[in-house]
């Protein structure tokens, strides 16, 4: 065992990718969405009454038809078959934020002892897993376990391949048999709706007639790549997905030498084929690099439909860790892989767009004149500004707060960067008219050779958690494991609630001013209210808590802190108002969300005791033993002997104190004593994190003592520097 990491750093070192020699030409074109059953695929596969009614349902949410349901069933297993599917399967997304599936064949035995591959309308439109096993929160005891899946023909279906067979995804919702919501779906969709029918009223006023109007979504996802060889043998990384212990390399991210540098050969190829294959899936991802720190990279999609992109969201994250395998790597999702590095987030970026693309946060060139911006505009920020909370405990995890206002990832107090321009014309609002927009001009480079380059009206802010980015607003707190749709569905649901607001006061108004003026009124009475939600300054500064303080914003450092929030009286009202979630189905969400918290955390620790007194103690001992013996041999031949004697003793005292640290933690766990489940997510917070954290360090001194070849598990710079 004792030289086994060696063959670990030499086994990765040496991985090679098979090649043959010559570049793979990729025609992206071609290639584009042919693992999914676009809407203009089904248009030549569907006779064009059923087409029309479906696309009816896509496009402007109407009503299904069961006789429509049956011609796309027969028309998705044709297209399936052909392309060599066998199985098809309701996909969903249940509350622990993976997906799960549960695969049907299409064969069906015939009576002449032959099969025939069927599949109807109904096996489209509902399946029925079992659904004992998915955290319900209390909603569904498992004697009464029904869970149906029912299909979103929203999203398109898509196929999987394996090497030995291909199977069809039908993204479903999945509900108790009383309908309550089980999964991240369904509020998605109840929460678009809600968010359409405000949008739409508030079009109206400005004369905009409309079919539909969407949220939209892009999220750009950050990651970690380390060798197999490593991730097999740190079993931190394989149960909780972060290293739990480990000592800081002497070189971390200090060089700024890994942001956006050229990428290696292996991790390119990779790249190259995740993007591959998420192209089949017609997934359009535009971007890759590297990020801030060692062996972390980031890919972005071009935005989607909010519910099109939560799925696909799903599908990137399943793609980057699949193929990661093929080429010996294990792709790390958590939010915080390795302590004292950059942890990985996800960008969620958000706005709303009619069914012809009229995107309602562009502000055009002068947006001081462009009223139906600034109302949406306005309406967002209201919302920010009420519901703080809920945007806080839309990316709760024990993961994330490891990010969260640890000076890498925006503070746990959420406010809204506007930028200059817009800052400026919330203040002549206020003053009382609306003159001109600031502009930004061309940046000139100082020599005639290079272009001169328009200038963005705002700058950047990497340190706000809610940027205005532009055209959408940049939701940069968001956990990098977590599925987007929760924090998508919250804001759906609190701009609603804004523009419902806006428009009944403005619509209060108009009998007796003009529609400018009372436009004005209502924004200018909005944002006086509001405004203290707007915050351009730096995010990651003292003076910004304090700041925050004074205006009276939350500041809710962790999930414990957090989660409550969600069961208040305002929220669930909220939520029960425009039909997202009612009351039992928040309360739920509470408790899985709780739970999970408390079960990462428990996992966690017996990971922590597990490696600390069957890894590290062992080799502790061993090199206590050889140093005790130098000790006792040089003393015997008379030599002088401080340097043995010192490691001796530091060793020896590292050791006592790996041992009362974890005497330390048992000790605590055997006194949790909480009865609710909020108390027991605070002991966690306030007893178990100190006591697991204790151990941790201890192993980490040790680590810094030991003999390299004692050392039983990959370090921090074999893993992170390896590629
Ligand atoms: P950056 O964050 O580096 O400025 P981009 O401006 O290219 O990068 O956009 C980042 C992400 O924002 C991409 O996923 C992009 O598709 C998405 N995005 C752009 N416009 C919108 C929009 N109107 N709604 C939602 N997402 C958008
Ligand atoms: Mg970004």
């Amino acid at each position: 065992m004792k030289t086994s990491r060696y063959d670990t750093l030499a086994a990765a070192k040496n991985w090679k990718p098979e090649s043959n020699g010559t570049p793979a030409k990729m025609q992206i074109t071609k290639i584009f969405g042919e693992n999914a059953l676009t809407l203009d695929d089904l248009k030549d596969r569907l006779p064009k009454d059923d087409w029309k009614g479906l696309k009816k349902t896509i496009t402007e949410g109407a009503p299904l038809d069961i006789k429509v349901a049956d011609s796309a069933a027969i028309a998705m297993k044709e297209w399936a078959s052909e392309r060599g599917a066998t199985h098809y399967t309701h996909w969903f997304q249940p509350l622990t934020g993976a997906t799960a599936e549960k695969h049907d064949s299409f064969i069906t035995p015939n009576k002449g002892g032959g099969a025939v591959a069927e599949f109807s309308g109904k096996d489209l439109i509902q399946g029925e897993p079992d659904a004992s096993s998915f955290p319900s929160g209390g909603l569904r005891p498992t004697f009464e376990a029904r869970g149906y899946t029912a299909w979103d023909p929203t999203s398109p279906v898509f196929l999987i391949e394996n090497d030995n067979g291909i199977y069809l995804c039908i993204p479903t919702a999945f509900a108790s048999w009383k309908g309550e919501a089980l999964d991240h779906k369904t509020p998605l969709l109840r929460s678009m709706d809600a968010l359409d029918k405000q949008a739409r009223r508030a079009l109206k006023l400005f004369d905009v007639d409309t079919n539909r109007v969407f949220s939209t979504v892009g999220a750009e996802q950050e990651y970690f790549l380390v060798d197999q060889e490593f991730y097999y043998r740190r079993p931190d990384l394989m149960a909780t997905g972060r290293t739990l212990v480990g000592a800081k390399p002497p070189r971390g991210q200090e060089m700024d030498d890994h942001y956006f540098g050229s990428i290696s050969d292996r991790v390119l190829s990779y790249m190259l084929e995740v993007e591959r294959e998420l192209y089949r899936l017609g997934i359009p991802v535009k971007t890759r690099h590297n990020e801030v720190a060692p062996n972390q990279f980031e890919l972005a999609p071009l935005f989607e439909n909010a519910n099109v992109s939560a799925d696909h969201q799903q599908m990137i994250m399943s793609t980057l860790k699949k193929i990661a395998k093929k080429y010996g790597f294990e792709c790390l999702l958590h939010e915080k892989p390795f302590d004292g590095l950059n942890g990985s987030g996800k960008h969620l970026n958000w706005s709303m767009s009619t069914s012809k693309g009229m995107n309602l946060l562009e502000p055009g060139d002068t947006p001081h004149d462009n009223m139906q911006f600034l109302f949406f505009f306005t309406a967002t920020l209201r919302a920010v500004f009420k519901h703080q909370d809920l945007l806080r405990v839309s990316i709760a995890s024990a993961g994330n707060d490891h990010r969260l206002g640890a000076n890498e990832a925006p503070p746990a107090i959420i406010s809204a960067y506007i930028g200059e321009q817009l800052e400026d014309i919330i203040n002549q609002l206020l003053s009382g008219g609306l003159k001109d927009s600031m502009r930004s001009g061309l940046l000139g480079l100082g020599t005639p050779v290079l272009p001169e380059l328009p200038k963005h009206a705002g700058d950047r802010n990497r340190t706000s958690p809610f940027a205005f980015t532009g055209n959408k607003f940049e939701f940069r707190a968001v956990a990098s494991s977590q599925s987007v749709s929760f924090p998508t569905v919250v804001l759906n649901t609190i701009v609603c609630e804004a523009i419902d607001e806006l428009c009944t006061e403005l619509e209060g108004k108009l009998d007796s001013a003009d529609f400018e003026t009372a436009l004005k009124e209502v924004l200018v009475d909005s944002l006086k209210e509001t405004r203290t939600i707007v915050f351009n300054g730096d995010g990651y500064s003292q003076e910004w808590q304090d700041e925050a303080a004074k205006r009276g914003l939350l500041n809710l450092r962790t999930t414990p802190d957090a989660l409550p929030y969600l069961t208040s009286k305002k929220n669930i009202d909220l939520f029960g108002k425009y039909r997202v979630l009612n009351e039992l189905e928040v309360e739920s969400r509470y408790e899985i969300w709780a739970e999970q918290y408390v079960t990462t955390l428990t996992i966690e620790v017996d990971t922590t005791e597990a490696i600390a007194k069957t890894m590290v103690y062992p080799a502790a001992v061993r090199y206590l033993n050889e140093l005790a013996d130098a000790v006792k041999k040089t003393a015997d031949l008379g030599l002088k002997n401080s340097g043995a004697t010192q490691m001796l003793e530091r060793i020896n005292s590292a050791l006592n104190e790996l041992g009362d640290s974890l005497a330390n933690l048992e000790d605590v766990q055997s006194k949790l004593k909480a009865d609710s489940t909020e108390e027991h997510c605070f002991e966690y917070k306030n007893e178990v994190i100190p006591a697991m954290n204790r151990v941790r360090d201890a192993v980490d001194l040790l680590e810094r003592y030991s003999p390299d070849d004692y050392w039983p598990l990959p370090v921090y710079r074999e893993m992170l520097f390896v590629k």
